[in-house]
């Protein structure tokens, strides 16, 4: 049984790997079951691969978050590319618990990607949405929120990252 994956973990540092079609259908169909029930579980938006433990390219949005997501809640093997001017807003993340930061992101983000069945689909979002988006595809190249914080922000939450590496060890 997967559980949520702290800062502090090598697996969410690692660059993910794409899913391939047949050969790891078992695997995200048993890791997205084991992703919504983590996600469920929390107060979150949104949950990436690694922070299951897993390494793979994966995210989901939660199905209620009312983001205009177009009805789509599962990006595998996502692509984005990034439109519109730069907006400062405040982020979390479930695997830095109680720590929330402004962060830069674009206002607009298109995503290509794949569902659950393997079928591919385009979206165009805006907004709230499109923060979601880029937040999570940072977790499959390793970034996380902690890189995009500012410096002063990162120093006055110190000793909050250092008891989550604790925690999470
Ligand atoms: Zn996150």
């Amino acid at each position: 049984m997967r559980e949520i994956v702290l800062f502090g973990r090598d697996v969410l540092r690692e660059k993910c790997r794409p899913l391939e079609p047949g050969k790891d259908d078992v695997l995200l169909q048993v890791l997205l079951r084991d992703m919504k029930r983590i996600l469920a579980g929390h107060d979150g938006l949104g949950l990436a691969g690694p922070q299951a433990g897993e390494a793979v390219c994966v995210f989901i949005a939660g199905e209620d978050t009312g983001l205009p997501l177009g009805g789509h809640t599962v990006f595998v093997n996502p692509g984005i590319e990034l439109f519109g001017p730069v907006i400062r807003g405040e982020e979390g993340c479930l695997s830095f618990p109680g720590v929330y930061a402004d962060v830069e992101r674009s206002q607009g983000v298109r995503v290509k990607a794949f569902d659950e069945h393997w079928a591919p689909f385009t979206l165009d979002i805006t907004g709230l949405g499109a923060r979601l988006v880029q937040h999570e595809y940072d977790h499959l190249g390793g970034i996380l929120l902690v890189d995009r914080m500012g410096a002063l922000k990162r120093r006055l939450l110190r000793n909050r990252l250092r008891k989550i590496r604790e925690e999470s060890c």
